[in-house]
């Protein structure tokens, strides 16, 4: 979208407006440009690529979401092909905020090829189906009702979030890539991952809590709580600040490992970055603040 910021530029200042471009890197929705915004006086934010996430009081924020409409026939194609592939009857299908103009005719699709379609709103998400890689509630909550779950987009981004926190079969419909894949069997992998991890850090005995000033990011209370909580399990912990967090520099502070109160996918994406030093997820610390906790007692 960065591509694609000067022509926008032009057409607003030609209406008048000065415009400033964020040059910082933009992770989401979570990453409104507020600090710029305030630095340069800004009277209103155009966010680009994503769909709205959270309130901003301080200054109005318009969002350009995005919008990418699959041909006809391909859609029919994937979709038929797609519920002969998938045996399962119930599905619960998930998507990016990209394809939500083509839901409804999505799940037409599978109803006419015999599937019984469920959907549900996330919780920080706005829109029907629609999950990020930081809220797939919009699967959680349904996945009770199916037996199976269904990612329509491309990218594993989205859907290895859902996938991590559900238990039934997964199938990704990639409309780029044209095909349709399984992705079950890459849970265990994650889960492996998630193991060693917290093995690995419960022998630590210095943590490095990362909280990032981003917008949609920023958790502060809950990294206090988690230092608070690392003293009664006889650990210790630092609070690390930054907006975007840089590996390289983290990777100098002398701790033996991170909790991770930002994005929840940094654990994930950037997991292996820092050589023997987890970055553990907030759920992944309690699940072993329990354990030692349960030890001591
Ligand atoms: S917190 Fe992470 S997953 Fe959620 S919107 Fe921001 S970048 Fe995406």
């Amino acid at each position: 979208l960065k591509k694609e910021a000067l022509k926008y530029a032009k057409e607003l200042e030609k209406e008048g407006n000065e415009v400033f471009i964020s040059a910082s890197p933009c992770f989401g929705a979570c990453d409104i440009a507020l600090e710029e915004a305030k630095k340069v006086e800004a009277e209103k934010i155009i966010h680009f690529g994503h769909s709205k996430l959270i309130d901003i009081k301080e200054i109005e924020v318009e969002y350009v979401e995005p919008k990418i409409e699959i041909e006809k026939e391909l859609l029919n194609q994937l979709i038929t092909e797609a519920s002969q592939k998938i045996r399962f009857k119930k599905i619960g299908l998930v998507t990016n905020v990209s394809h939500i103009s083509q839901l409804k005719e999505i799940k037409e699709l599978f109803k006419r090829n015999g599937k019984e379609i469920f959907t549900a709103n996330g919780e920080r998400t706005k829109k029907e189906a629609q999950i990020l890689g930081c809220d797939v509630s919009a699967a959680t909550k349904i996945e009770k009702e199916v037996e199976a779950f269904v990612y329509f987009g491309g990218g594993l981004f989205h859907p290895l979030g859902a996938l991590i926190l559900t238990n039934k079969p997964f199938f990704v419909i990639d409309p780029f890539q044209r095909k349709i894949d399984e992705i079950t069997n890459l849970r265990e992998k994650y889960k492996k991952i998630s193991n060693a991890k917290i093995s690995i850090a419960s022998q630590a005995k210095t943590f490095g809590i990362l909280v990032s000033t981003k917008p949609g990011q920023f958790n502060l209370e809950k990294a206090l709580k988690i230092k608070e909580d690392l003293k009664k399990i006889g650990k210790e912990g630092f609070l690390l600040v930054a907006n975007t967090f840089d590996f390289n520099e983290i990777s100098n502070f002398e701790v033996d490992a991170f909790i991770n109160t930002a994005c929840p996918r940094i654990g994930i994406e950037e997991g292996e970055r820092i050589k023997n030093k987890p970055i553990l997820s907030v759920e992944e610390f309690y699940f072993l603040f329990k354990l030692l906790n349960s030890k001591d007692s």
